[in-house]
């Protein structure tokens, strides 16, 4: 377990098993967590991190239902009872166990690997919802329902799997040899591109993936980024 603080409000947590990342957002009454890592183990080492941080987990979030980002989350819950448990609409009936595409996704299949959860969401949320001082940016692509975070405060924004930085930043449509783990469990590649398109139009000051370090400044990157899956 790595954690880095980036900015004010932001730390980074990395698990010690496999490069995925969880988020700790720090608000006026606690923090809300961002995705849940691999497991229980990890869930208690992000309750402890809000703890030592002199804060309550007041939110648990997901970005989307894949394995890895989901691992900790029924943990999470029963540790932290009195936060607020929010998903994506669309994703929550992944997380359900509900693994049927609707009429207008059948395009592609659904890839990567999912499981469920025993945890009833409490809240719902898609595009444009405000999650505290997050708002919700629907990044349909890597999963149907995979949902990012642009943080009003600083424009970070937290991606989950719509791009990752291993190496760069590479959208999670495009296979790249030094992480291709987030390409070969991508539903959409079109999809994927043109919610990137629009995570840059909302010009971020930082990047927080699910896979990879935090990207400062990321403009430039972003924008080679989406001229190398032009095209696709
Ligand atoms: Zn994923």
């Amino acid at each position: 377990m790595k954690v880095q603080q980036y900015g004010e409000y932001l730390w980074q947590v990395r698990s010690a098993w496999f490069p995925v990342n969880a988020y700790l957002v720090r608000e006026s009454d606690g923090f809300t967590v961002i995705d849940s890592l691999l497991g229980a183990g990890d869930a208690d080492a992000l309750q402890a991190l809000a703890q030592r941080l002199g804060g309550d987990i007041r939110r648990i979030v997901l970005t989307h239902g894949h394995i890895d980002h989901i691992g900790g989350f029924d943990r999470l819950h029963a540790i932290a009872p009195q936060a607020e448990v929010i998903v994506g609409a669309r994703e929550a009936r992944f997380l359900a166990g509900d693994l049927q595409l609707d009429a207008s996704e059948q395009a592609h299949p659904l890839r990567g690997g999912y499981t469920t959860v025993r945890t009833v969401p409490t809240r719902l949320v898609g595009d444009a919802d405000m999650i505290g001082s997050l708002r919700v940016v629907a990044t349909p692509g890597h999963t149907p329902g995979h949902l990012s975070f642009f943080d009003s405060r600083d424009a970070t924004i937290i991606t989950g799997d719509a791009l990752h930085t291993v190496g760069r930043v590479t959208i999670t449509s495009e296979l790249y040899w030094k992480f291709p783990f987030p390409a070969t469990a991508t539903w959409s590649k079109s999809h994927a591109n043109a919610s990137v398109a629009q995570l840059a139009t909302l010009n971020p000051s930082r990047l927080a993936p699910g896979h990879g370090q935090v990207v400062a400044d990321p403009a430039e990157q972003l924008a080679a980024a989406l001229t190398r899956v032009q095209g696709q």
